[in-house]
């Protein structure tokens, strides 16, 4: 996943954290084995691969996110779309590498034309994929939440009940610290090269993902070009929300929500955080500074 995890828990021995050590390894080669745009040979480059009108058998992990991403895209009205893939690779946020200049609008409507998640059909007993086009998935907003999903899972299954786990800064919190207090959680400021703390945040029993334009980005003529997509207009966001912080009982869910919400822009997405009880924090760029916005569930878990 091109990125670093951490794994905390309360209590343990040498034999117990030796042991973890091992599944955790194993199992996220696994998620990357079976997610990974950047593995040549991984089920999802095969799946990539078949042609159009081709069908698949599928392990129980990638039919898991996958269809966990369209019910997202579903309930997101297509803002979150793991078919938009081709789109990043075109932009240079794929396994290609990095683009120079912005593409023409020409290249990117060519590109639409395959691109959509309903043309990824996924039926279950057994479990298969059908590609009713020449679809490029890409799992890079999801994956990562997943695998920490993955991480809380081995926790659950060895009974360890208080823990923290995380990679790349999305992360699972379950009960308490040695303290019997909540986990609590940095979520830094979006400026770029600056790794600031913007606000503290007390949490437990929950997963927790943010998204934003500040670290992954390439820029042409004073123009900042996100790694999020529109799958709409096939370009990268273009709006003043520059980080979306959001809570969901499953880490996987709120990386996908994260990518979402950045796609909606502040107010669509503020909107829908609320009418569906998503936890959700908004930093919003207003000139040289930057504006906060929450729900009111996000609110209460401030540290103040
Ligand atoms: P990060 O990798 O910083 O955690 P995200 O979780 O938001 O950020 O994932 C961004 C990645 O998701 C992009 O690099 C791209 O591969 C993919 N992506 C971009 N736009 C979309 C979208 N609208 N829906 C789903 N995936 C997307
Ligand atoms: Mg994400």
């Amino acid at each position: 996943m091109g990125t670093t995890y951490t794994v905390k828990w309360v209590g343990g021995n040498e034999a117990q954290i030796s042991a973890i050590r091992k599944e955790v390894t194993t199992a996220l080669l696994s998620v990357n084995q079976a997610m990974s745009t950047y593995i040549a040979d991984s089920e999802l480059s095969l799946l990539n691969q078949l042609p159009v009108e081709g069908e698949v058998e599928l392990s129980d992990s990638l039919f898991f996110v996958l269809s966990l991403a369209q019910r997202i895209s579903k309930e997101t009205l297509g803002a979150f779309d793991i078919t938009v893939g081709p789109l990043v690779n075109l932009w240079g946020f794929g396994p290609d590498g990095r683009a120079l200049r912005a593409p023409t609008d020409s290249d990117i409507l060519l590109l639409q034309e395959s691109i959509g998640f309903e043309n990824l059909v996924l039926s279950s007993t057994p479990q298969k994929a059908l590609k009713k086009t020449a679809l490029y998935i890409d799992l890079s907003a999801i994956a990562k939440g997943y695998g920490v999903d993955v991480l809380a899972s081995i926790m659950e299954k060895n009974n360890i009940r208080d823990y923290l786990v995380e990679i790349g800064g999305e992360l699972r919190a379950q009960g308490h610290k040695p303290n019997n207090q909540d986990w609590k959680i940095a979520i830094e400021s979006p400026v770029k090269g600056e790794r600031k703390v913007q606000k503290v945040l007390s949490i437990s029993n929950t997963g927790i993902a943010t998204s934003g334009d500040y670290r992954n980005y390439f820029e042409e003529e004073g123009i900042r070009y996100s790694h999020t997509i529109d799958p709409n207009t096939g370009k990268p966001i273009a709006h003043r929300l520059a980080s979306v912080t959001v809570l969901m009982p499953t880490c996987a869910e709120a990386d996908a929500m994260a990518t979402a919400f950045m796609v909606m822009g502040e107010e669509r997405a503020f909107e829908f955080a609320v009418k569906h009880d998503v936890d959700a924090f908004f930093i919003i760029k207003s000139n040289q500074n930057f504006i906060e916005k929450m729900t009111p569930g996000f609110d209460k878990r401030l540290v103040k």
